[in-house]
Protein backbone atom coordinates (compact mmCIF):
# COMPACT_ATOMS: atom_id res chain seq x y z
CA UNK A 1 0.00 0.00 0.00
CA UNK A 2 0.88 3.65 -0.91
CA UNK A 3 2.77 5.26 2.18
CA UNK A 4 1.07 8.35 1.27
CA UNK A 5 -2.40 6.73 1.71
CA UNK A 6 -1.31 5.17 4.77
CA UNK A 7 -0.63 8.04 6.56
CA UNK A 8 -3.61 9.83 5.32
CA UNK A 9 -6.04 6.79 7.10
CA UNK A 10 -4.03 7.27 9.52
CA UNK A 11 -4.63 10.76 10.17
CA UNK A 12 -8.68 10.03 9.32
CA UNK A 13 -8.90 7.59 11.90
CA UNK A 14 -7.00 10.39 14.43
CA UNK A 15 -9.77 12.44 14.19
CA UNK A 16 -12.51 10.31 14.04
CA UNK A 17 -11.26 8.87 17.47
CA UNK A 18 -10.88 12.71 18.99
CA UNK A 19 -14.94 12.99 17.69
CA UNK A 20 -15.51 10.14 19.34
CA UNK A 21 -13.57 11.08 22.89
CA UNK A 22 -15.34 14.46 22.47
CA UNK A 23 -18.49 12.93 22.03
CA UNK A 24 -18.32 10.87 25.23
CA UNK A 25 -17.09 13.49 27.33
CA UNK A 26 -20.20 15.21 26.63
CA UNK A 27 -22.03 12.33 27.24
CA UNK A 28 -24.30 12.92 30.77
CA UNK A 29 -27.36 11.17 31.48
CA UNK A 30 -30.55 13.47 31.78
CA UNK A 31 -31.94 13.43 35.08
CA UNK A 32 -36.06 14.06 35.22
CA UNK A 33 -36.12 16.61 38.07
CA UNK A 34 -37.94 15.50 41.35
CA UNK A 35 -41.23 16.39 41.40
CA UNK A 36 -41.32 16.82 37.15
CA UNK A 37 -44.15 15.95 35.74
CA UNK A 38 -44.58 12.66 34.12
CA UNK A 39 -43.70 14.07 30.67
CA UNK A 40 -40.26 15.35 31.77
CA UNK A 41 -39.68 11.81 33.17
CA UNK A 42 -40.22 10.12 30.02
CA UNK A 43 -38.38 12.63 27.91
CA UNK A 44 -35.53 12.30 30.38
CA UNK A 45 -36.27 8.43 29.75
CA UNK A 46 -36.21 8.73 25.53
CA UNK A 47 -32.59 11.02 26.00
CA UNK A 48 -30.72 8.54 27.89
CA UNK A 49 -31.99 5.38 25.94
CA UNK A 50 -31.11 7.50 23.00
CA UNK A 51 -27.90 8.41 24.17
CA UNK A 52 -27.15 5.07 25.33
CA UNK A 53 -27.27 3.79 21.51
CA UNK A 54 -25.18 6.15 19.88
CA UNK A 55 -22.34 5.30 23.09
CA UNK A 56 -23.29 1.33 22.15
CA UNK A 57 -22.50 2.35 18.26
CA UNK A 58 -19.47 4.78 19.04
CA UNK A 59 -17.97 2.11 21.25
CA UNK A 60 -18.45 -0.34 18.56
CA UNK A 61 -16.85 2.40 15.96
CA UNK A 62 -14.00 2.88 18.14
CA UNK A 63 -13.72 -0.76 18.19
CA UNK A 64 -12.77 -0.62 14.21
CA UNK A 65 -10.97 2.48 14.45
CA UNK A 66 -8.69 1.22 16.85
CA UNK A 67 -8.25 -2.11 14.61
CA UNK A 68 -7.63 -0.49 11.70
CA UNK A 69 -5.19 1.88 13.23
CA UNK A 70 -3.27 -1.63 14.53
CA UNK A 71 -3.29 -2.63 11.05
CA UNK A 72 -1.63 0.47 9.75
CA UNK A 73 1.02 -0.16 12.54
CA UNK A 74 1.64 -3.94 11.93
CA UNK A 75 1.30 -3.08 7.71
CA UNK A 76 -1.39 -5.19 6.72
CA UNK A 77 -4.02 -2.71 6.80
CA UNK A 78 -5.88 -2.88 3.38
CA UNK A 79 -5.47 -6.78 2.87
CA UNK A 80 -8.74 -8.44 3.20
CA UNK A 81 -9.25 -10.90 6.24
CA UNK A 82 -10.77 -13.21 3.87
CA UNK A 83 -8.12 -13.93 0.45
CA UNK A 84 -5.30 -11.48 1.74
CA UNK A 85 -5.77 -9.38 -1.17
CA UNK A 86 -5.54 -5.92 -1.20
CA UNK A 87 -9.03 -4.00 -0.47
CA UNK A 88 -8.04 -1.13 -3.06
CA UNK A 89 -7.62 2.44 -2.20
CA UNK A 90 -10.87 2.97 -4.07
CA UNK A 91 -12.82 1.00 -1.48
CA UNK A 92 -11.14 2.12 1.29
CA UNK A 93 -12.04 5.80 1.14
CA UNK A 94 -15.77 4.48 1.15
CA UNK A 95 -15.12 2.75 3.99
CA UNK A 96 -11.79 2.89 5.72
CA UNK A 97 -12.79 0.54 8.32
CA UNK A 98 -13.34 -2.10 5.47
CA UNK A 99 -11.80 -5.79 6.61
CA UNK A 100 -13.00 -7.47 3.64
CA UNK A 101 -12.64 -7.23 -0.14
CA UNK A 102 -16.02 -6.47 -2.17
CA UNK A 103 -15.51 -10.22 -3.48
CA UNK A 104 -15.89 -11.54 -0.07
CA UNK A 105 -17.89 -9.31 1.79
CA UNK A 106 -20.87 -9.51 -0.83
CA UNK A 107 -19.93 -13.83 -0.39
CA UNK A 108 -20.12 -13.62 3.46
CA UNK A 109 -23.48 -11.16 3.15
CA UNK A 110 -25.01 -13.80 0.81
CA UNK A 111 -24.54 -16.33 3.07
CA UNK A 112 -25.60 -14.59 6.12
CA UNK A 113 -28.59 -13.56 4.36
CA UNK A 114 -29.61 -17.18 3.39
CA UNK A 115 -30.53 -20.10 6.08
CA UNK A 116 -28.69 -22.68 4.37
CA UNK A 117 -25.28 -21.61 5.35
CA UNK A 118 -23.55 -20.69 8.66
CA UNK A 119 -21.31 -17.58 8.42
CA UNK A 120 -18.45 -19.66 10.63
CA UNK A 121 -17.83 -21.53 8.04
CA UNK A 122 -16.95 -19.00 5.97
CA UNK A 123 -15.38 -16.83 8.87
CA UNK A 124 -13.17 -19.98 9.47
CA UNK A 125 -10.97 -19.19 6.38
CA UNK A 126 -8.76 -16.97 8.43
CA UNK A 127 -6.72 -14.84 6.46
CA UNK A 128 -4.34 -14.56 9.16
CA UNK A 129 -1.86 -16.61 6.99
CA UNK A 130 -2.99 -15.33 3.44
CA UNK A 131 -2.62 -17.86 0.43
CA UNK A 132 -0.49 -14.34 -1.30
CA UNK A 133 1.18 -17.28 -3.62
CA UNK A 134 -1.87 -18.10 -5.51
CA UNK A 135 -2.38 -16.41 -9.10
CA UNK A 136 -6.13 -16.56 -8.82
CA UNK A 137 -7.91 -13.27 -8.19
CA UNK A 138 -9.79 -12.35 -5.05
CA UNK A 139 -13.21 -13.11 -6.72
CA UNK A 140 -11.92 -16.54 -8.17
CA UNK A 141 -9.98 -17.27 -4.78
CA UNK A 142 -13.71 -16.72 -3.10
CA UNK A 143 -15.25 -19.06 -5.21
CA UNK A 144 -12.98 -22.17 -4.42
CA UNK A 145 -13.39 -20.74 -0.50
CA UNK A 146 -16.46 -22.58 -0.36
CA UNK A 147 -16.19 -25.87 -1.95
CA UNK A 148 -14.01 -27.75 0.58
CA UNK A 149 -12.97 -27.81 3.95
CA UNK A 150 -9.83 -29.04 3.06
CA UNK A 151 -9.42 -26.26 0.60
CA UNK A 152 -5.57 -25.58 1.04
CA UNK A 153 -5.19 -29.23 -0.94
CA UNK A 154 -7.90 -28.57 -2.91
CA UNK A 155 -6.21 -25.43 -4.24
CA UNK A 156 -2.35 -26.24 -3.74
ZN1 LIG B 1 -11.18 -11.01 -0.16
Amino acid sequence: MDQKFLEEMENFFNERLEDLDFYQSTYSPVKAQGGGDIVDQLNAEVDNAFQLKIKKRNSAYRQKLIAAMEKIQNKTYGHCEECGEEIGEQRLRARPTAQMCICCKEELEGIENSTADSPQRVLSFSAKNPPTSWSATACEQSETKGLSEDWKKFVG
